[in-house]
C-alpha cells in the first residue's frame, strides 16, 4: 500500500497498543491525525496501576496529577475494576426509557452521601453544570417568581466549569472564549473570593450563585474561610440558590466528601463529576432537594447515557469506599505531607503555595520558567503534573499514593527548581 496506507494500520494493524510503536511515531499520527485543542506532554501513557504510569517505551512516571481529580481511587483501583468487569458482564446501556438496577442504588447512595433528597444524573462534568444553570433558571421562574426571560446567575471571576458554548460564555480565560460567539446571555461575573461583590450584584431576578469551593483550574484557590459562608447567608436572604460545582473539589480532594465540608456550609446544589466514575468512564450528576430539582418534568431535560448501569455501578461504588474505606483518612494524611513539605518550596524557586487535602497550586518564579517547562522538567524526572496559568503548577494526587512515593514526588519538585536556580545563578 506504499504511502497510502492507512494511518490506523500503521499502528500495530490497528491495535495502538503496539510496543513496536515509539513514543515519536504515536505523537506524530496523534498531532497528524487529531485536532489540536490540546498541547499534551510527550508522554505516551499505556498502562497504569495506582498512582504510577508507564509509557510505550516502559518508562515509569509517579502520577500527581490523578486525570485532574477524575483518578482519585487511582489507575485500576481493583475495587472498582471488579465491579465495572461484573457490570460489564451483566448489562451496560438501557437508556432512560426504563429503570436499570443499578439506577436506584446508585441515587440513593449518592444523595444520602450529602444529606439531599434527589439526583439527576448526566455523564460529563460540564453537563452536571449546564443542567444546574437549567434548573435555576427554570426554579427562579416557576418557583421565586422572576419575570420570563429575565433570570441571572452570578458566577466567579477565574472559573473553570467546562468547555460548552454556555459555560464559555461566562469564562475570563480568553482562550476558552475567544471567537465562539454569540455569547449566552443571563450572567454576572464577580471576583473570586470577594462576597461584598456578590451582594452587590444580587437582586430580584438572581436565580443562583454557582461557585466552585476551591477554583482547581485556577490554580487551586482557597477562598477566605468566609467567604461561602457570607454567600450563604447572601442567597437565603435573597431566596438565590447556592450551587457548589464540586466535580473536581468533591469526593475526597480535599480531604472530605465534599470541600464545603471545609466550612460548614450546606449548598443548595451539588455538582459532581470526575472521581464519581471511579477513573473508569464519565459520571456526573445534579444533587438536590425536591424543592429544587422537581422543577423539570418528563422531557424537559436528559441524556441518553446518564443513570446508565455501568455509571450507576461506578457511582454507587464510589460513594461506599468514601463511605467505608481508608481514603478520606489518607487523603488527610497525605494532605499534611504536601502542607508541611510545601513550605519548604517558598524562596526556593516558589513565590507562594496553597494546600487544602493533598491538593495543590505551586507559584513558581517566572523568570525560573514557565509551568509548562516545570511540567516537562518533571517528566524528565518521571513525575507527571500540569501547568495552571504562567509559572503555576497544580499537584492533585491519586489518594491511593503511598507517603513515600508522594515524598519521592516532592523531592524532584524540590529538585527541579533547585536545577532551576543553580542555571539562573540564584541558587
Ligand atoms: C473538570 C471540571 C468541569 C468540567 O468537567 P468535564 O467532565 O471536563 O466536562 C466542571 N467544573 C469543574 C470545577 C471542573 O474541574
Amino acid at each position: 500500500m506504499g504511502d497510502n496506507r492507512d494511518p490506523g494500520q500503521r499502528v500495530g494493524g490497528g491495535d495502538p497498543a503496539d510496543p513496536a510503536i515509539s513514543t515519536t511515531e504515536h505523537i506524530g499520527l496523534a498531532e497528524t491525525h487529531s485536532a489540536h485543542n490540546y498541547d499534551p506532554l510527550p508522554v505516551v501513557i499505556a498502562e497504569g496501576t495506582g498512582a504510577w504510569v508507564s509509557d510505550v517505551e516502559g518508562r515509569r512516571y509517579l502520577d500527581l496529577l490523578a486525570g485532574y481529580s477524575a483518578l482519585n481511587f487511582g489507575h485500576r483501583n481493583p475495587e472498582l475494576l471488579a465491579v465495572a468487569h461484573r457490570q460489564l458482564d451483566r448489562l451496560t446501556l438501557t437508556s432512560r426509557a426504563f429503570y436499570n438496577d443499578q439506577f436506584a442504588p446508585f441515587v440513593t447512595a449518592l444523595s444520602g452521601m450529602v444529606g439531599k433528597d434527589q439526583v439527576l444524573p448526566m455523564n460529563t462534568g460540564v453537563e452536571a453544570v449546564e443542567t444546574a444553570i437549567k434548573v435555576a433558571r427554570r426554579w427562579a421562574y416557576d418557583v421565586k417568581g422572576v419575570p420570563d426571560g429575565e433570570a441571572s446567575i452570578i458566577v466567579a471571576g477565574g472559573n473553570f466549569h467546562g468547555r460548552t458554548t454556555t459555560v464559555i460564555s461566562f469564562s475570563e480565560d480568553p482562550d476558552a472564549y475567544t471567537g465562539f460567539g454569540p455569547y449566552t446571555p443571563g450572567f454576572r461575573v464577580v471576583p473570586y473570593g470577594d462576597a461584598e461583590a456578590v451582594e452587590a450584584a444580587v437582586g430580584p431576578t438572581t436565580a443562583a450563585v454557582l461557585v466552585e469551593p476551591v477554583q482547581g483550574e485556577a490554580g487551586v484557590l482557597v477562598p477566605p474561610p468566609d467567604y461561602l459562608p457570607r454567600l450563604r447567608e447572601i442567597c437565603d436572604r435573597e431566596r438565590v440558590l447556592l450551587v457548589a460545582d464540586e466535580v473536581q473539589s468533591g469526593l475526597g480532594r480535599t480531604g472530605t466528601v465534599v470541600a464545603c465540608e471545609h466550612t460548614g456550609v450546606e449548598p443548595d446544589v451539588y455538582l459532581f463529576g470526575k472521581a464519581l466514575g471511579g477513573g473508569v468512564l464519565p459520571v456526573s450528576a445534579v444533587v438536590a432537594d425536591e424543592d429544587v430539582l422537581g422543577v423539570l418534568g418528563p422531557g424537559q431535560h436528559g441524556s441518553t447515557f446518564g443513570g446508565n448501569p455501568l455509571a450507576g455501578a461506578m457511582g454507587r461504588t464510589v460513594v461506599r469506599m468514601l463511605r467505608e474505606g481508608p481514603y478520606l483518612a489518607d487523603a488527610r494524611a497525605l494532605g499534611e505531607v504536601m502542607r508541611t513539605r510545601l513550605k519548604e518550596f517558598i524562596g526556593a524557586g516558589a513565590f507562594s503555595v496553597r494546600t487544602i487535602g493533598p491538593w495543590a497550586g505551586i507559584d513558581v518564579d517566572p523568570s525560573l520558567a514557565s509551568g509548562r517547562e516545570l511540567c516537562e522538567l518533571l517528566a524528565e524526572r518521571g513525575v507527571l503534573v500540569k501547568d495552571a496559568h504562567g509559572s503555576t503548577i497544580r499537584l492533585s494526587p491519586p489518594l491511593v499514593v503511598s507517603e513515600d512515593d508522594l515524598n519521592w514526588g516532592l523531592d524532584q519538585v524540590a529538585a527541579v527548581l533547585a536545577d532551576l536556580r543553580t542555571r539562573a545563578g540564584t541558587g
